[in-house]
């Protein structure tokens, strides 16, 4: 763990064993927003407070990148690509949220299953560290 960096600080929880994805919620329209600014998004009010989100949501849909996506921002393995799922995730406050998901095999998503907010590591850099990010994984049935 020593050796493994959050991609962006203030995203999720870290470091943590239940991370959850810091979101932002306006106390003037009781909206959610991720990730969180400092102005509502939906009303442009100034009192946002930064709130943890559930760890559980519903999968609103998603696909499989399968080529290698354009190099910067991507900055993962070119040789070797490996697929990985991408979706985005309903969660209770009622937002949707993108992120990787743990698993590529189409056999293993469906429109409405139950994830659950994990941390995987995206790729190494140059001074060896792991650089971590979240990632919905499929909560078994
Ligand atoms: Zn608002």
């Amino acid at each position: 763990m020593t050796n493994d960096i959050p991609l962006h600080d203030g995203l999720f929880t870290w470091p943590s064993a239940t991370p959850q994805l810091i979101g932002g919620r306006c106390t003037d329209c009781g909206s959610f927003h991720f990730p969180p600014q400092d102005n509502c998004p939906h009303c442009a009010g100034l009192a946002v407070e930064r709130q943890p989100l559930s760890r559980r949501g519903t999968l609103w849909t998603w696909t499989v990148q399968g080529f290698v996506p354009p190099v910067p921002p991507y900055a993962g393995a070119v040789e070797g690509f490996v697929p990985f799922g991408v979706g985005y995730v309903e969660l209770p406050e009622g937002l949707c949220v993108q992120g990787r998901l743990t698993v590529n095999d189409p056999a293993q998503l469906r429109i409405g299953m139950t994830m659950e907010l994990t941390t995987e590591t995206l790729h190494t850099d140059a001074d060896g560290a792991h650089i971590v990010s979240y990632a919905f994984r499929p909560v078994a049935a």
